[in-house]
């Protein structure tokens, strides 16, 4: 099969590591992709806001099926475009991506299927959302409606920081996606992600994960697409995963199709696992990024075969395996990130780092100059290993990290650290 794949990330040049091992693939191509993506793909820069242009392209190289990793052309229809096209496509329609698109929509679905979730109310005019803040006290959550780059929720301590994010969002500091708010009960509880594939009536569970949002160690600093991850939470025991799939994921499918809207792609969950169990936080409706990262490493099937599945409404007929090992990705970025940085820094010794069959180096903001690996993003590199626990993955992808030869970078150092300490304290039981 041909194969297009669209996006830049770190997650895209995972999928791409895992789709080029596939026994289906012919040629696979990438737009636009990046350095790491470019040593298992040909890139092509196209244009993916024309959606026009996409599909031009596809007929011109008989790509057979395109997959989508990002989630900006998933909300702007792409699939929708691709499929009346003739052309198949992994991801959701336009409707079902406003999981992901729309907080608000989200909360509708939750209120009709009786999905687990935190309280809330939605406004589309600042008095009564102040009103409403004012009346719930802190601590309280503010979140605009639709896409924000992540920069759209605030977690508010106090009260005056509940007031000074609804009046940006009303002032228009994220456009249009602050044209509605939704506030909302602040849950207490650790964290998680689940992943499915959906094929827009059967959810085929992937894996948990668990990631780490905030720049610096600690958990401190600003918030940032995400410094590490690691597969599995160990927090998600079985009865969880249970739990999760009956009362969270499998009604929201349900609720998609019974709407004429189904969902087929990845439905990435981000739960709250509080004292009376599972609660979404919110819907994402593609990989997540770096856990996309963390979930191929550990996937012992073949992705391609999968997604396809998802896409033909066949997810019934086949199943994922994983690998018992513990993966962890540390993101390495640009020094700066997530304020300001500089692009064009070099890159040395990345071969030599990734020696260990444990080891995966994916790139997630690099471009190519001649033999040179130039940073070209924020978020630059993500140094993944699998090993028997977290603490041993951890080892492993902070060994290779030391090898890496780039001055203008930072990690944090202490990625894990929840699970690791859990390992001890199960350990020491
Ligand atoms: P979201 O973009 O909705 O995933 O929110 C970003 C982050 O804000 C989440 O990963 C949580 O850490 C936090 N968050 C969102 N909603 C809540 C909530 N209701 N209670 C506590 N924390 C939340």
């Amino acid at each position: 099969m041909n194969i297009l794949l669209i996006g830049s990330g770190g997650r895209e040049h995972a999928l791409a590591w895992a789709i080029s091992n596939s026994p289906l693939l012919t040629k696979l191509y990438a737009s636009p992709g990046n350095a790491g993506i470019g040593q298992v793909a040909d890139l092509v820069s196209l244009a993916i806001e024309d959606h026009g242009a996409v599909i031009a392209f596809c007929r011109e190289k008989a790509i057979d099926f395109v997959v989508v990793g990002p989630e900006a052309p998933l909300v702007a229809g792409l699939v929708d475009d691709l499929t009346a096209a003739g052309i198949k496509a992994f991801g959701p329609t336009r409707a079902a991506a406003r999981l992901e698109g729309s907080k608000a929509f989200t909360k509708g679905v939750c209120d009709e299927a009786g999905i687990p979730t935190a309280a809330y109310a939605r406004f589309d005019n600042k008095d009564p959302a102040l009103a409403y803040v004012r009346e719930k006290g802190a601590p309280i959550v503010v979140k605009a409606d639709g896409l924000a780059a992540g920069k759209g929720v605030v977690v508010a301590m106090t009260l005056d920081e509940a007031v000074e994010a609804v009046e940006a969002c009303f002032d228009g500091s994220f456009g249009d996606a602050g044209a509605e708010v939704v506030i909302e009960e602040f849950l207490t509880g650790e964290e998680a992600s689940f992943f499915v594939l959906v094929d827009g009536a059967t959810a085929l569970p992937l894996a948990t994960a668990q990631d780490h949002k905030r720049a610096f160690d600690g958990d401190q600093g600003p918030n940032t697409g995400g410094m590490g991850a690691y597969s599995p939470a160990p927090v998600m025991t079985e009865e969880l995963v249970a739990r999760t799939l009956s009362d969270i994921i499998e009604p929201t499918v349900a609720t998609m199709a019974r709407r004429g809207t189904p969902f087929k792609g990845v439905l990435y969950a981000g739960l709250m696992i509080t004292e009376n169990g599972p609660k979404l936080i919110e819907y994402n409706t593609r990989f997540g990024d770096p856990e996309c990262q963390v979930l191929m490493v550990r996937l012992k099937d073949d992705i391609l075969t999968l997604m396809l599945a998802a896409a033909d409404g066949t997810l019934d007929k086949v199943s994922a395996r994983w690998k018992d090992d513990v993966a962890m990705t540390v993101v390495m970025a640009a020094k700066g990130y997530p304020g300001s940085y500089k692009k064009g820094t070099e890159i040395r010794n990345l071969d030599d780092a990734a020696q260990d069959p444990d080891i995966e180096i994916f790139h997630a903001g690099t471009k190519a100059d001649g033999d040179r690996i130039l940073a070209n993003g924020g978020r630059v590199l993500n140094i993944t290993a699998v090993g028997k626990s977290v603490e041993d993955a951890r080892d492993k992808a902070y060994t290779a990290i030391a090898r890496i030869d780039w001055p203008d970078g930072f990690c944090r150092s202490d990625i894990g650290w929840r699970a690791i300490s859990r390992e001890k304290s199960s350990k020491d039981r």
